[in-house]
């Protein structure tokens, strides 16, 4: 197979469960007739934003940090080392989109007013930049890595998006002590100002219990509801300014 039309193949593969997972056990109705077609050109978009963002960001120098001693290590440590570092950089970049001054390269993220697998797809070019920028940053971590560990790092970012906006009842109390879970984003997304600000976590909830911005999704009274709660020119909204 072109292994240039793998990871799109993956894309719809894993696209095909969520849709099948979201019409088994729906959290809420959605109108996918009037936004699925919408979020394909967001999607389009995404692509082409992140083919040109990553000509920029793979150029970055980011020098050897990690100590020769550690060259050795299992792959499975060096993974587990990535993600602590990538984690921890997509927090506060994230934490910093909602700064009032970075907040419009964020709010297209944050437009939709029904959540599905591919609603969090909506992402201006400086917000793909910036999040990008945490896994360059993180990449050295990988040094001599066995081949796998790059394969299950993009499966698992291809699926992470599509998990933390799917629209289904599950739940898992347990595995949010430590992992990001729809619902536990979902209350992100919400318009209610109580929770704005918070469960900025990407992959592990441990950065919003750190710092202050943790939500307890068994502490939730009521239904939430999403979007923006403000009128937007699109324009600005595409572009991030
Ligand atoms: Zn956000
Ligand atoms: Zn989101």
């Amino acid at each position: 197979m072109n292994n240039a039309l793998y990871p799109y193949l993956l894309f719809w593969s894993i696209g095909l469960l969520c849709f099948a997972a979201e019409w088994l056990y729906p959290a809420r109705p959605v109108a996918y007739r009037s936004i699925f077609w919408r979020d394909l050109l967001a999607l389009a978009l995404y692509n082409l934003s992140f083919l040109l963002v990553v000509q920029v960001t793979d150029r970055i120098p980011i020098p050897q940090y990690l100590p020769v001693a550690l060259y050795d290590l299992p792959t499975v440590f060096k993974v587990m080392l990535f993600y602590i570092v990538e984690d921890f950089g997509l927090y506060w970049v994230h934490r910093l989109m909602h700064t009032r001054a970075v907040w419009p390269v964020h709010r297209w993220h944050h437009s939709p007013t029904s959540l599905y697998w591919l609603a969090g797809i909506r992402a201006t070019i400086p917000h793909i930049a910036l999040f990008n920028l945490t896994y360059v940053v993180a990449l050295p971590l990988l040094h001599d890595a066995s081949g796998w560990a790059f394969q299950l790092i993009m499966v698992e970012h291809i699926v992470r998006n599509n998990w933390m906006h799917l629209n289904v009842t599950w739940k898992s109390s347990w595995l949010e002590r430590v992992f990001v879970t729809p619902r536990y984003h979902h209350i992100h997304h919400s318009s209610d100002p109580a929770h704005q600000l918070k469960n900025l976590g990407a992959l592990l909830t441990i950065w919003d219990r750190m710092f202050g911005t943790y939500y307890n999704p068994d502490a939730l009274t009521k239904e939430l509801s999403f979007g923006l709660g403000e009128r937007v020119n699109p324009v600005r909204l595409l572009i991030g300014l």
